[in-house]
């Protein structure tokens, strides 16, 4: 009997290590913002399925929210004051098709809102190389963009709030002052002037940011901008131009979503 006690323990312990269960949630007088890019199957061999959400994994993750008694706010809600415990601000970064055809029905189903944050220039683009050039795989450029059409008609819905994400996902600690003003402030402008919405909202693309490139935010307006780092801050922002977002990866289980909820990352 003694190999099963063995065997117990060590499925115990590596249960353990992967959720990281014992953590304590974390306030839930603070928000959880969640960092989502596409809701989709996965693509067999496909390197980039973290960013693929399926469908049915999505819906269980917003019927889980409701449930749960979360309320929904956009980011642009976070920055008008107080929010209720248990909020959550769905975003979505880059502007693919599924964000229409799969996300906002299922946002509605759920009386949910998040936040779009949209490339201007998305279509034909391989921004991968710009992290890292051997990324030239075109994997992320070939999967379809959505069209104006479609980002209007998502604006109309009142589910989503648009964001910008520059002009052509750009990796803006490289650029000089006058190229990160023209993708951060341009990006403003033309989603607006395109849109006729005000625009007060931006995702640094990649997660890539320096001093530089969060002064360039303020300078064009942006009232918040979010990251790729894991995490969940105290609300009112005392740094809102570097709000932390919730990673949620296609390649993790329900479990991991929900302890992800309360703890803000996963596993150690
Ligand atoms: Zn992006």
């Amino acid at each position: 009997m003694t190999w099963m006690l063995v065997a117990l323990v060590v499925a115990a312990l590596w249960f353990s290590v992967r959720y990281a269960w014992w953590r304590p949630a974390i306030d839930w007088r603070k928000p959880r913002v969640l960092m989502y890019h596409m809701v989709s199957e996965p693509v067999a061999g496909a390197k980039f399925n973290g960013l693929r959400v399926s469908p049915a994994a999505f819906e269980r993750q917003l019927r889980w929210l409701r449930d749960h008694g979360f309320h929904f706010a956009t980011m642009r809600d976070l920055m008008e004051g107080s929010v209720p415990a248990k909020t959550v601000a769905i975003t979505f970064d880059d502007g693919y098709q599924d964000n229409y055809t799969n996300a906002l029905p299922l946002l509605q189903k759920y009386g949910a809102k998040a936040t779009l944050y949209l490339v201007v220039d998305r279509h034909e683009r391989d921004w991968s190389t710009y992290k890292k050039a051997h990324h030239a795989s075109g994997e992320l450029m070939r999967e379809p963009k959505l069209t104006d059409a479609q980002v209007r008609e998502m604006v109309q819905s009142g589910v989503f709030e648009l964001g910008a994400h520059t002009l052509t996902h750009a990796n803006l600690p490289t650029l000089d002052g006058e190229a990160k003003a023209r993708e951060v402030h341009g990006a403003r402008q033309q989603l607006e002037a395109l849109f006729g919405v005000p625009v007060t909202s931006f995702a640094y693309p990649f997660g890539i940011f320096g001093d530089a490139d969060v002064e360039a935010t303020r300078a064009a307006g942006y009232s918040n901008a979010v990251t790729t780092v894991d995490g969940i801050d105290a609300h009112p922002y005392a740094d809102p131009l570097r709000i932390r977002r919730v990673k949620i990866s296609g390649k993790d289980n329900f479990l991991a979503f929900v302890l992800r909820m309360r703890s803000g990352r996963r596993g150690l």
